[in-house]
């Protein structure tokens, strides 16, 4: 019940608020009633975006506990933005987008499928630490993709299209500024597979990846959601804020606490 009860008096007070465009004398008289004055403009404005952009079934946890939503969206507003950039079909990064100091994957002691990978330092730092981490246990992830320049998505991009059609390739491979490796903070790892799903390198990253900031950007179930099919192997660096705030609120559904942040800073 205290569910609709906040519901109640969040649904009240957008109400209220979006009578801002009164008259001066009405604007005099709303102002002398004290509900008015104790209205919380940012947990209305949350509140908004929470119930146009996200489904039904995440929007209560998120109006019942909007004092500590609050708390947990100023720590990952204090992250730099770039983290939380969405890329895909309907958000095209630039052929120029700048993914910030960018740093080898070369003889930094972690597996590589190839030479000359390169990844955002501070997503390379995380995932240094999770790698190394993962190894104490045993484990051996090894990265297989990392960056991936405009230039270098239109010549994959392409190839596929040549091999399989347009139609099977958008099902799969994303188009010139659509890819999140253009960020520069996102890495796939060992067979790039779904063969990886079930290996004890995967079920270790489901479990403890976001203790590093990594979230999994296109979970199983969610094809229509993120666009893409299930990669159980591609994980974007989102922060340790930003990683907890999306198991927290977002079912751990990543491109709804994009699509949240998208909003909240536009
Ligand atoms: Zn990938």
């Amino acid at each position: 019940m205290k569910l609709y009860s906040n519901l109640t008096i969040l649904l009240l007070a957008v109400f209220l608020v979006s009578g801002a465009s009164c008259t001066a004398k009405e604007k005099k008289v709303q102002q002398s009633v004290p509900a008015v004055e104790a209205v919380d403009e940012e947990a209305v404005r949350i509140a908004s975006i929470v119930v146009s952009r996200l489904p039904d079934n995440m929007q209560g946890n998120i109006l019942d506990n909007m004092d500590s939503f609050k708390a947990d969206l100023a720590r990952v507003m204090a992250e730099e933005s770039r983290f939380f950039i969405i890329a895909d079909k309907s958000h095209l990064l630039t052929e120029d987008y700048n993914p910030g100091e960018l740093v080898s994957l070369d003889g930094k002691g972690i597996k590589v499928n190839k030479k000359g990978m390169k990844l955002e330092k501070v997503t390379f730092e995380a995932l240094k630490k999770m790698i190394d981490d993962s190894a104490k246990e045993g484990l051996s992830l090894m990265v297989s993709s990392a960056y991936r320049d405009y230039r270098y998505q239109v010549g994959l991009y392409n190839y596929y299209i040549s091999k399989y059609g347009k139609e099977k390739t958008d099902t799969f491979s994303a188009p010139p500024g659509a890819s999140q490796h253009q960020l520069g903070t996102v890495v796939d790892f060992n067979d790039v597979e779904n063969t990886f799903a079930g290996t004890k390198e995967e079920r270790w990253l489901t479990e403890n990846a976001w203790k590093y900031g990594f979230s999994l950007s296109f979970p199983k179930g969610y094809e229509d959601v993120t666009g893409y099919d299930w990669e159980s192997w591609h994980f974007r660096y989102v922060t340790k804020a930003g990683a907890e705030f999306q198991k927290k609120y977002f079912d751990n559904i990543q491109h709804y606490m994009l699509l949240f942040l998208d909003s909240y800073r536009n």
